[in-house]
């Protein structure tokens, strides 16, 4: 069974509508696809505007059933982790009957460093990794998501310290497994300046020897990237030892094998 876990439409800052990113995984032979629409609860251009939330409920409601013989959709959603917001993320998500929830950093305070790299040259790299490190934990500790996110979009731009961070994957790969959360390869950093996927493969290995879960993700902002380097991305599970793939229903978690 193949599945894609992570797409933006056009409610926020994917191109293409609904209809038009199913037909696309329908030809590209996915069983099952998860829209995950941003949240964020800091004002800015690439979220989706909270008043849409009952339209995107309504439409995933909608084409659940119209495609329903022909490919599963999932209810999912992205949602903006804020260290010190963990109520009010609480209160969006118990509104929204989703089958699971992605968390994310997008933000290292109010710093937007997945849309603005340019801040990375007068910072200390190392810091930063520290930093995105310490908050990615703290999302995943939080309770709130079922998938943690891109697990370290730090590198988007290239930025690498020079320092072996091998101890920060491994603090991050235990709390994980705490947490009982699901960590997904993204796959869209291959169209990134850092050219890689999300985790890196150190680091997908160190999760992997922690017991920690995975989904699979193409993070497509349009319709033609949907299922993007799966082929590529299947084959380094496989390499890595990941027998399975998590998928969600109404917020509980099954596996299926990888395909
Ligand atoms: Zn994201
Ligand atoms: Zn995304």
């Amino acid at each position: 069974m193949l599945t894609d876990y992570h797409m933006h439409t056009i409610l926020s800052d994917g191109k293409d509508e609904h209809e038009t990113i199913i037909q696309a995984a329908i030809n590209k032979g996915f069983d099952e696809i998860g829209f995950t629409d941003h949240i964020c609860h800091i004002p800015v251009d690439w979220r989706m505007e909270p008043d849409l939330i009952p339209l995107m409920i309504e439409k995933i409601q909608t084409l659940k059933h119209k495609f329903r013989d022909k490919i599963n959709i999932k209810f999912g959603i992205e949602v903006d982790f804020i260290p010190g917001d963990e109520q009010k993320i609480a209160d969006t998500i118990s509104q929204i009957a989703v089958d699971y929830v992605i968390g994310s950093i997008h933000y290292i305070g109010n710093w937007n460093y997945d849309s603005d790299p340019s801040k990375f040259e007068d910072k200390s790299i190392y810091q930063l990794y520290e930093l995105y490190f310490q908050t990615i934990q703290e999302s995943a500790r939080s309770g709130l998501f079922d998938i943690i996110g891109h697990p370290d979009l730090i590198k988007k731009y290239g930025y690498y310290p020079e320092e072996d961070i091998t101890s920060l994957y491994k603090d991050t790969a235990a709390v994980f497994k705490n947490s009982n959360v699901v960590i997904e390869l993204n796959t869209n950093g291959k169209n990134k300046a850092c050219k890689d996927f999300y985790p890196a493969l150190p680091f997908l290995k160190i999760c992997h020897n922690y017991g920690v879960p995975i989904t699979l993700s193409s993070d497509a902002h349009k319709a033609k990237l949907v299922g993007q380097y799966f082929n590529e991305a299947i084959s380094l599970l496989r390499q890595t030892g990941y027998q399975k793939i998590a998928i969600f229903n109404k917020r509980k978690r099954s596996f299926i094998d990888l395909p």
